[in-house]
């Protein structure tokens, strides 16, 4: 099996630099070790407005490879400002009143999607198998169907999928939904997201779902959940070597023995930034006895800057942010440190272990890597403690750290109270079942369960006549060394 991942931006290793979010995180270790071509744009887009119909640059990615493309320039805009992230990601995370589209950023949505099915034609050999990831590309596989591209092709969707009636809010709704039909495989992080998806189909399309498995005139799709993970081992084995490094001794240092509550998120509003801040500031109200003994450091990483709703929540988080520390500071203490920039995933380890509790407050969220490296990161002997949303689809695993509902500020300031003075035997038992659950659902299990499923749907009639035959020498030498399982 050749295994070609496809995702709308690929990423590179370097371990001291920061990954720009849960997809690269999870695909750069699977693509090194397991020989998969990774397909995605180059970063650059080409102003001819005609098809760049060669990839810009294919590189080496441990015993994988990165072949990446030049996306249209006239097209990429509508399609990734636009549409994408101001249609599909609003609704997928549960808030349509932020959609703002134009009929111009859905057509330039699609004519994304054809390009980068043209461009994977070319891997179109005999043992091609393709992996599309995320909410960019809910159409490429029937585009790719339309190119009569036979091979077995899977899609999984890195955010949640929420309920009927807010997908119903996107326009074009039906017909997307429709393409996603052309998928031999899509798989959800949660059962409930999968099961809103049946719902969609169910109610929206009239189509019925029978032990998992929807058919309509593309064919067979299956629906099943591979929740994604982290790779634990390597989590804890970052958190111990960051020890040394300089940020996280300077972290450390600063603070003189008391404690730190940590978040760490992309500046996006699915992250209940704001009401995490009114939370710490409600702890400090109700529990004055806290001033000097904790302070709160959010790493919020600017994304996404282009579009007005991210402009108007860094604005809105800097006032609240500035207002608390106004209101609670002293000459000599400061109660939230809060940074707009990113770490290496290396740092990050170790302002995890330093943390006495790490506080992931989604309003909705597909999974929440955070959340998981958190729990990898902490030292067995004096573990910290998980403050959880359940609107995240970690949650669902990680039942074992404090379950919060993000909306209930009082809440939430109590739970970090209660972390913040939780015994060791607690939060040693909690960390258990945590880390066993972490191990059962690794990043390695995540992508091998999806390609074992996407290789048993070949069992089931086949759709299309044989793939088309691979064009390109360099990439057929590409595909000749990747991976099989
Ligand atoms: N991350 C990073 N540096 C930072 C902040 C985050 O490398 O400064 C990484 C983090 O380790 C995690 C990913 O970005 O692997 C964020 O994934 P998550 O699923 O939590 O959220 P997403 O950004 O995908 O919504």
């Amino acid at each position: 099996m050749t295994v070609i991942v496809v995702s709308n931006r690929v990423a590179r290793t370097k371990s001291d630099e920061p990954v720009a979010g849960g997809l690269a995180a999870a695909l750069i270790p699977m693509v090194k070790d397991s020989g998969a071509i990774w397909v995605g744009s180059s970063g650059q887009t080409a102003e001819s407005g005609h098809d760049n119909d060669s990839f810009a640059k294919i590189e080496a990615l441990g015993t994988g490879a990165l072949a990446t493309v030049d996306m249209p320039g006239r097209h990429y805009r509508g399609f990734y400002e636009g549409f994408a992230n101001s249609a599909l990601w609003p609704a997928l995370h549960s808030r349509s009143d932020l959609i703002h589209v134009t009929a111009d950023d859905y057509a330039s949505y699609r004519e994304v999607n054809a390009f980068m099915a043209r461009a994977l034609q070319r891997f179109t050999g005999p043992t091609a198998v393709f992996w599309v990831q995320d909410y960019h590309f809910l159409p490429l596989g029937e585009e790719m169907r339309r190119l009569k591209i036979g091979r077995p092709i899977g899609f999984f969707l890195h955010t949640p999928w929420s309920d009927r009636r807010t997908i119903a809010a996107v326009p074009h709704h039906a017909d997307l939904v429709r393409a996603m039909l052309s998928y031999d495989l899509i798989g959800f992080q949660t059962d409930e997201d999968r099961q809103n998806f049946e719902d969609y189909l169910q109610f929206e399309l009239g189509m019925s779902v029978i032990g998992s498995t929807v058919t309509s005139a593309a064919g067979l799709t299956h629906l099943a959940t591979f929740p994604i993970g982290i790779d634990v081992d390597e989590f804890t084995a970052r958190a111990t070597k960051a020890s040394t490094r300089a940020e996280v001794t300077r972290l450390r240092a600063s603070l003189q023995g008391t404690k730190l509550v940590l978040g760490v998120d992309r500046l996006d509003y699915s992250k209940g930034l704001c009401n995490r801040i009114r939370a710490f500031d409600q702890l400090l109200e109700t529990e004055p006895q806290l001033k000097r003994n904790v302070s709160f450091l959010q790493v919020a990483v600017p994304t996404r800057g282009n579009i007005r709703a991210y402009r108007d929540l860094k604005a809105e988080l800097s006032a609240l942010v500035g207002e608390v520390n106004g209101r609670h500071g002293e000459v000599d203490w400061i109660p939230i440190r809060y940074l707009n920039k990113s770490f290496s995933q290396l740092t990050l380890a170790g302002f995890y272990r330093a943390a006495h509790v790490g506080l992931v407050t989604p309003l909705h969220d597909g999974m929440n890597l955070v959340a998981k490296e958190y729990v990898a990161a902490q030292n067995p002997f004096d573990p910290g403690v998980l403050v959880l949303s359940s609107f995240a689809g970690a949650a669902k695993e990680l039942d074992a750290a404090l379950l919060v509902n993000p909306n209930d500020v009082d809440g939430v300031a109590r739970q970090i109270a209660a972390a913040l003075t939780m015994s060791l035997e607690e939060r040693r038992e909690r960390w258990h079942i945590m880390v066993g659950r972490l191990r059962a659902h690794s990043v390695q299990n995540w992508f091998a369960d999806f390609l074992r499923a996407l290789d048993d749907t070949r069992r089931t009639p086949a759709r299309l006549a044989a793939s088309r035959p691979a064009k390109s020498p360099v990439l057929v030498d590409f595909a000749n060394r990747a991976a099989r399982y």
